[in-house]
């Protein structure tokens, strides 16, 4: 935070034409008057808004969770289906540990560290556009969800969280929309969970069954109550419309995850 402020960063005016906005209030995504650049103000700042231009439909990251499922062993899961979220992401300037000088870091708080690492896969992106609410395809009677989540923190918040890591953030220079499903696998009657990413399919996390050690006690105890922090977190963070998606989501996500985790029956 400290470096932000320091270095005077953030622009009122559009960043691609320099012209100042009229009726700039209040956040969320514009088009610049001037030039049409397309903007996201957040915190009293403009930044370019973007979009991932291509993602993949839901049943092709369906197919792909089923072959990763396949590689474990894991056969008979029944339908696979998912919502699509886009996830916003601020695309910083500075310096990471290793030493890159961009990076993205989550602008929600969804209570899963393994979505916030700065480890997006690389993506074509273009000037932000709502998706079609049919662009994730056929799901089920009808289409796969497509949900986009405003930013719940400010981009100095967001680099206020990752500077004890060693990330320094001279200046945020957008907010990208990053596509990631959230699939519920149904197996032997339980509903489970898991992330992929929409651009390569890659898994993010999952809990599916690989004869975990039994767990102690506490170790139980430790598993739900941490599901549990994070979507009441994810509950008052997130704006109204998302706020009970998103817990419902980390419930179904979260706890078995977390207590997957724990157990160490899967790690990857
Ligand atoms: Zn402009």
């Amino acid at each position: 935070m400290r470096d932000m402020s320091d270095t005077a960063v953030g622009t009122t005016t559009c960043p691609a034409c320099g012209a100042a906005p009229a009726g700039s209030d209040g956040a969320g995504p514009r088009s610049c008057p001037s030039c049409g650049e397309k903007l996201y103000r957040i915190g009293g700042e403009l930044l370019r808004h973007r979009i991932a231009s291509i993602f993949l439909p839901m049943h092709v990251t369906a197919a792909r969770l089923r072959n990763h499922l396949r590689r474990l062993a894991i056969t008979r899961v029944g339908p696979i289906e998912g919502d699509c979220y886009f996830l916003p992401y601020y695309r910083m300037e500075g310096s990471s540990p290793e030493g890159d000088e961009t990076f993205t870091l989550l602008a929600v708080n969804l209570g899963d560290e393994r979505l916030e690492r700065p480890f997006l896969p690389p993506a074509d992106m273009k000037p932000f556009e709502q998706p079609a609410r049919d662009a994730a395809g056929p799901s089920g009677e009808g289409n796969a969800p497509v949900r986009v989540l405003d930013p719940s923190m400010t981009p100095e918040e967001a680099a206020a969280r990752v500077a004890p890591l060693g990330f320094k953030v001279s200046r945020p220079l957008e907010l990208i929309h990053y596509p990631f499903y959230l699939m519920r696998v149904e197996d032997c009657g339980r509903i489970e969970g898991a992330w992929l990413d929409g651009i390569e399919a890659k898994l993010i996390r999952h809990r599916l069954r690989l004869a975990p050690p039994v767990p102690g006690r506490k170790t139980k105890a430790a598993a739900c109550f941490f599901p549990a922090a994070a979507a009441a977190m994810a509950g008052a963070f997130a704006p109204a419309p998302f706020g009970v998606a998103l817990v419902a989501a980390i419930w179904a996500a979260g706890a078995p995850l977390l207590y997957a985790m724990l157990t160490r029956s899967w790690r990857g």
